[in-house]
Order: C-alpha cells, then sequence, then structure tokens
C-alpha cells in the first residue's frame, strides 16, 4: 500500500491507498443525512482508494471560449460569468489526487484563512483549503458540501506517494 506524504517536509498526510485506473464517475446526491447532520453525495471514491482527475480541478474560474457552454465549473455547479454572457470553467491544477475525505481526515489541518462557507462543508471554490500540520504547506482542498462532490483533492506537486 502507498500513503501520501508532504513533498515539503515529508510528514504523513493520508490513510494507507490504493490507486485506481481511473477517476470513477460522480455519484449525484442522494439527499440523504449523514450520522453528522451533513448531506453532501456519497464520496466518489471508495475508501482506501485513491484516483487522478485528469480534468482541471477548483479555482481559479475563467470565462469558457465558447459562450454557449454551459458545462460545471465545479462538478454539478454551472456558474454564471457575472462579466458576460456565457459560464466559467474552472483553470485550477490537473492530475489531482481524488481521495475519499475520510482518508485525509485527521492527517490534514484545514486553512484558518479559508473564508469560504457552505451549507453542510467547505465547497472547495475558492482553491486550497486544507495544510499540512507540519510545515503549513497547502497541500490539498476539500469539496464537502452537498451541492457538490464529496472529495479531497491533493495537489499533485505537494505530495509524493510513498510505500509502507
Ligand atoms: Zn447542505
Ligand atoms: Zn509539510
Amino acid at each position: 500500500m502507498n500513503v501520501l506524504v508532504c513533498a515539503a517536509c515529508g510528514r504523513r498526510l493520508s490513510e494507507p491507498l490504493r490507486l485506481l485506473p481511473v477517476l470513477p464517475e460522480r455519484p449525484g446526491r442522494d439527499g440523504r443525512e449523514g450520522p453528522d447532520g451533513t448531506r453532501h453525495a456519497p464520496s466518489t471514491v471508495p475508501r482506501g482508494t485513491c484516483a487522478v482527475d485528469p480534468e482541471p480541478s477548483g479555482a481559479p474560474y475563467v470565462p469558457h471560449p465558447d459562450p454557449e457552454w454551459m458545462g460545471a465549473a465545479v462538478p454539478g455547479t454551472v456558474v454564471l460569468d457575472p462579466d458576460g454572457p456565457g459560464c466559467l470553467m474552472s483553470a485550477g491544477p490537473r492530475d489531482t489526487l481524488v481521495v475519499h475525505p475520510d482518508d485525509a481526515r485527521g492527517f490534514l489541518e484545514p486553512d484558518p484563512s479559508s473564508t469560504e462557507i457552505g451549507c453542510c462543508g467547505p465547497p472547495g471554490r475558492e482553491g486550497p483549503n486544507e495544510l499540512c500540520p507540519g510545515c503549513g504547506a497547502r497541500v490539498a482542498t476539500l469539496f464537502a458540501d452537498c451541492s457538490g462532490p464529496y472529495e479531497t483533492h491533493y495537489l499533485p506537486g505537494a505530495v509524493r506517494t510513498v510505500l509502507v
């Protein structure tokens, strides 16, 4: 099995993970309330696994060149361009590593400077919101609101995979 460690300080940042060949299709939200009272979607990847997201993920957002395009800037959410006729698309990093948020819990610290407020958890739309507790580097984005997917994305340049 592999774990993710901080590229800057070497601190362990995840439970043991097995790499999936492709990112599974995102399950829609089922509206069910979890034991903690939140209603986010089921996790995109099962516990103990990770998958590479080849698509751009998270902030920043830029106008899509096609004003007719009506795709989602964040999975599940279409964002109209406040300054133009079309919609925004993500221009965030590609090849982020997607894990079940429970496999990151306890290994990361929420960024105290993040001002995002979600209904059930951080929406993750403003960029990386989770820090390495060892050195304070921004290493991941938690998407945990009920309006979007339920995923933790590690930045590809901020972590290394090591065998345990
Ligand atoms: Zn909610
Ligand atoms: Zn670190």
